[in-house]
């Protein structure tokens, strides 16, 4: 079963609204164990609504379409589908009731226009919709040697469309699905390298005709592998993807920080609520943003305490009136000295276990040579890492910010930097 997920508006084609009914109606169909081959989008013109829907009647086996259902003259799904299914546009009388019924609940009268909202493509069922006035519609389209496209065509209000999906959408994509397949994603966090470096380190894993299927995707430097298997249910899709995933944690080793939702910060305070440590940080390169993670995992965490406190400098002067933080030669400043003496105030001052000071040079990192400085200061010593950071400007500090958490994060778990 391949399906195919259609939005439909002008709004969307001119970029003003981002189309996020396609992503939900995409993971719903997925969770049904049917595989979405195709999204495609589509203004208000009829012509393209009837060549869009002809293709994904011959394509998918089912089809989700969204929007277009309103009452105005650039609501032009129901004539469509007509028309690509080749049958005329019926009234349907108790649809109808129901339209009026809904503005005379409402205190009005329903508009002359408002009618077509009744109107189907003849053979077609109509899909209740308790929040709004247009129902959707079902279609089967018989096609020779092979079963019938199911067609479902639903509101864009996301409000409307998702009860609708819920109540009626759904179960007859089940049914007309046969099989109870159910697909389940498992995602594997990893950071430190590039896509490509990572992909190498995975021989196989990555084949396009492997079961389960692994994907890789990258945000702001962050690599996700993400486990696809399909099972009788839930529990036995998710456990498909594990034999799979203990492969690639074994050939990652410490390049995968941790799985699902989580982001570094999580491995950090995780690594440091189970020790018992605490961390400060001094950010200079990366303005803050380090903490302001940390604080929001702390309370995912309820670690409070793992995060003793941050602060944020952009001058020498800054570092030494904050902090007391002295480089040891002010006048030719030193990136790697300043991210030392920031990590060790912090440390200082908080009464942290752990200070972590970031520092860049030159501190405007835009340069091709520019280098992050991290320093993690603990009781017995101070590491000292060093690292590029000529990416693109904007990923350069989240990505400065994840260097730094990796790095105490694999100090955490013992693994030093120089
Ligand atoms: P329509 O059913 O085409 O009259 O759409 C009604 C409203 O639903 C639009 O004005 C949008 O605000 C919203 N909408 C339509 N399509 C989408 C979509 N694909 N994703 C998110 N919102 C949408
Ligand atoms: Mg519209």
């Amino acid at each position: 079963m391949r399906a195919e997920v259609i939005a439909i508006g002008d709004e969307l084609i001119t970029g003003q609204r981002l189309d996020t009914n396609s992503q939900w109606l995409s993971e719903q169909l997925t969770d049904c164990g049917v595989d979405v081959a195709f999204h495609s989008t589509v203004g208000d013109r009829l012509a393209d609504n009837v060549a869009v829907f002809a293709a994904a009647m011959a394509r998918a086996d089912i089809v989700v379409v969204t929007g277009g259902l309103g009452p105005t003259a650039d609501d032009l799904t129901r004539e469509a589908l007509a028309t690509a299914a080749g049958v005329t546009l019926v009234r349907d009388e108790a649809s109808l009731e129901h339209i009026g019924n809904l503005f005379a609940s409402r205190g009005r009268d329903m508009p002359e226009r408002n009618a077509v909202q009744a109107d189907f493509p003849e053979g077609a069922t109509p899909i209740p919709n308790q929040h709004g006035t247009a129902p959707g519609i079902a279609m089967a389209i018989e096609r020779t040697g092979r079963p019938p496209c199911h067609v479902f065509a639903l509101p864009g209000v996301p409000a409307e469309l998702k009860p609708m999906w819920h109540a009626t959408v759904r179960p007859a994509v089940l049914a007309a699905a046969g099989v109870q397949r159910v697909i389940k994603h498992y995602c594997l966090k990893c950071f430190g390298v590039g896509e490509s470096a990572l992909e190498a380190m995975l021989p196989n894993l990555i084949a396009r005709d492997r079961e389960p299927i692994v994907g890789i995707t990258v945000s702001d430097a962050t690599i996700t592998l993400r486990i696809t298997a399909s099972g009788a249910d839930e529990a036995a899709a998710l456990a498909a993807t594990q034999p799979t995933a203990a492969i690639a944690r074994e050939k990652l080793g410490t390049l995968v920080f941790g799985e699902e939702a989580d982001e570094l910060e999580d491995a950090v305070v995780r690594e440091l609520a189970a020790r018992g440590e605490t961390l400060a940080v001094a950010e200079w390169a990366t303005a803050g943003l380090v903490a302001q993670w940390l604080v929001a995992a702390a309370v995912r965490h309820a670690a409070a305490s793992a995060f003793a406190g941050g602060v944020t400098v952009a001058s020498h002067q800054q570092a030494r009136n904050l902090l007391g933080a002295q480089p040891p030669d002010e006048r030719e400043p030193d990136a790697s000295a300043m991210s030392v003496a920031l990590a060790e105030a912090v440390r200082e001052c908080s009464g942290a276990t752990i200070g972590l000071g970031i520092a860049a040079f030159p501190a405007e990192t835009d340069t091709p040579d520019a280098r992050l400085h991290v320093a993690i200061a603990t009781a017995e010593r101070t590491r000292r890492l060093r690292f590029g950071c000529a990416s693109h400007p904007a990923i350069r500090r989240p990505r400065g910010a994840k260097q730094a958490l990796n790095a105490v994060r694999l100090a955490l778990l013992g693994h030093d930097g120089d």
